[in-house]
């Protein structure tokens, strides 16, 4: 408990800090309405996001809000677009603003006022807020229209669309460089754009007093507006924290501290999903041991190997964390290992699990828009991960050590324990996924002749080989384990029932094709098998009978002659 409170203290000390510094760092406070007329502002410095550049990354002084820019801009300005949803607590600017831009309307006689914006040098302008709705708004405009919009935004002056009689159209710049990073192709800025079918009220000479002041002050309410959703932000990550913390310290089993785990990271960085690898940096390999729900298909296989030679076992093995900001470039390099690759996704970032200076494992994130995970945004992240990184380390070796408890001695496979424990666990994810999963069981025939015979050493021998053959069929996703004597499974996770049956039958194949010699005499044997499958909501009678599934499956198999496969 003590430590928790000191952690929440700690993070609400350096919050305060952050929200105060932040706010210190803008530019002016807000000013009276009275517009004074700046001098353009000076071109910001935007870092450009490499990959490896993130080590340690501490920018000395955050010159533009980071996530302010996504959750503000990108959410909060776009949403009214339908382009993206925004927290409850971070107010839309969109709304802000309809009530001033519908001032201006009034006082001159404008049917609307709205706020056009791009958000690259490439894209068009849109119009994004609006004194009558963003919606309505955005269909708005001819191309003249438009063209006269991006003018008065480039350019910084008033523009009309006639040059002599009584506008319908007006537009001025609005100067948000230093609110929204909108990037140097951008920074054209926004126009504040007047429209009046029947004729804009005032002269001229008017509206060119009147437009630079609207606009300024538009400025500073979307500045205002900014700051306001970065203070809601940090408490939001102060919360996560919190909690993360506690549940930390709360721990629990390995399936549900993993699971929390790529939860909150996830949400910390506001990715889409996770994947968790454990990493032996002894072995220089590791092991996938979770994903959330939100993974691209082809999900990776639940125990999907990890190797030094993929992209997560280069973090793990030098220890600094990678961000591609678009991650369609590395779409189909080995993420985890040859053939289990990057999926084709927007953005990809992964972080080291560190302890004590060695590296226990990985966390990929990743999201489905490119640019959607930024630097600033892995800082919480970053900070998760160093909280997990000791649960898990204990999890985890306690797992290593448990290895020899639910090993099969004599053949290597996994034993019945560990047969029992990954059928659970598969079991649980089938449901949760709502997916499929098959069992094999398979017997040896008239193994009994084999030690009657030749002896048990032999018959050890023949159980040996059949290991070798499972280990050389099935893929790593599937677990192998030898439940008896003579009766080996296999849990195939993904899998329909005809698939099983299909490998069912390769491993039948290689085995009657298979011998072993012993005392200068080759072995032989064949085995029956039995095979049976259980999808999500076909209800938990089913879920509970279906190893007696396949098993039935496998007596049908040796009624009819053995040596040959049986599906439910
Ligand atoms: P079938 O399954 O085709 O009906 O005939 P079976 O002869 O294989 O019959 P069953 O499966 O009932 O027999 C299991 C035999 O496996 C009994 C025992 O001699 C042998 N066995 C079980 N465990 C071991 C072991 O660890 N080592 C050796 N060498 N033999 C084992
Ligand atoms: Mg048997
Ligand atoms: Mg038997
Ligand atoms: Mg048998």
């Amino acid at each position: 408990m003590g430590s928790l409170a000191l952690s929440f203290l700690a993070g609400a000390a350096l919050a305060f800090a952050a929200v105060v510094w932040y706010v210190r760092s803008r530019r002016a406070p807000v000013s009276p309405l009275i517009a004074r007329l700046e001098p353009p502002r000076q071109p910001r410095s935007h870092t450009s996001i490499r990959p490896s550049s993130l080590v340690d990354e501490r920018p000395a002084r955050r010159s533009t809000p980071g996530r302010g820019f996504r959750a503000s801009i990108a959410s909060s300005l776009m949403a009214p677009l339908g382009v993206a949803g925004v927290e409850a607590q971070e107010r839309e600017l969109a709304d802000d603003l309809r009530g001033y831009l519908g001032d201006i309307a009034a006082q001159h006689g404008a049917d609307h006022v709205m706020l056009w914006l791009r958000t690259s040098g490439s894209a068009p302008y849109q119009s994004v807020a609006s004194s009558s709705g963003g919606a309505t708004a955005s269909s708005w405009g001819t191309e003249q229209q438009r063209a006269l919009i991006g003018w008065a935004a480039s350019e910084g002056v008033v523009t009309f669309d006639t040059a002599s009689g009584t506008p319908s159209v007006a537009a001025s710049r609005v100067d948000l460089d230093a609110v929204l990073p909108l990037g140097d192709a951008a920074r054209a800025g926004g126009a504040l754009v007047l429209h009046a079918e029947a004729g804009i009220r005032g002269s001229r000479a008017d509206l060119k007093l009147w437009l630079p002041r609207h606009a300024q002050r538009l400025a500073q309410l979307v500045e205002l507006q900014v700051t306001r959703n970065e203070v809601a932000r940090a408490n939001r990550e102060l919360r996560l924290l919190a909690r993360n913390a506690q549940e930390m310290e709360i721990g629990g089993e390995q399936e549900t501290l993993e699971r929390r785990i790529a939860d909150n990271v996830v949400e910390a960085a506001r990715a889409d999903f996770a994947a968790l690898v454990a990493w032996d940096a002894e072995m220089r390999r590791g092991a996938l041991h979770r994903v959330t729900p939100g993974y691209p298909e082809p999900l990776p296989a639940t125990n999907q190997r990890v190797e030094a030679d993929s992209l997560v076992g280069s973090v793990c093995l030098d220890g600094n964390p990678l961000l591609w900001e678009d991650a369609r470039t590395i779409a189909g390099e080995p993420l985890f290992a040859a053939g289990s690759l990057v999926p084709n996704t927007g953005t990809i970032a992964i972080l080291p699990l560190q302890r004590g200076g060695h590296t226990v494992g990985a966390i990929v994130i990743g999201a489905k828009e490119p640019g959607m995970i930024k630097p600033s945004d892995l800082r919480m992240a970053k900070q998760i991960t160093q909280l997990a990184s000791s649960a898990l380390e204990a999890v985890w070796s306690f797992e290593v050590v448990r290895d020899s408890a639910v090993t099969d001695q004599l053949t290597g496979l996994g034993n019945r324990r560990h047969f029992d424990e990954s059928l659970r666990r598969v079991l649980n994810e089938v449901d949760r996924y709502r997916r499929t999963c098959a069992l094999v069981l398979a017997d040896l025939d008239e193994f009994k002749k084999v030690n009657d015979e030749l002896g048990h050493e032999a018959g050890d021998e023949v159980l040996k080989l059949v290991a070798d053959v499972l280990r050389e069929v099935v893929r790593t996703t599937d677990i192998c384990a030898r439940i008896g004597g003579e009766e080996f499974c296999v849990v195939v996770p993904e899998t329909t029932l005809e698939g099983a049956a299909e490998l069912a039958e390769r491993i039948r194949a290689d085995l009657s094709q298979s011998s072993v010699s012993w005392k200068g005499r080759e072995i032989r044997v064949t085995a029956s098998f039995g095979v049976a499958t259980y999808t999500a909501g076909s209800g938990v009678e089913r879920r509970g009978q279906l190893f007696q599934s396949a098993d039935k499956a496998l007596y049908r198999a040796k009624a009819a002659g053995r040596n040959c496969v049986r599906a439910e």
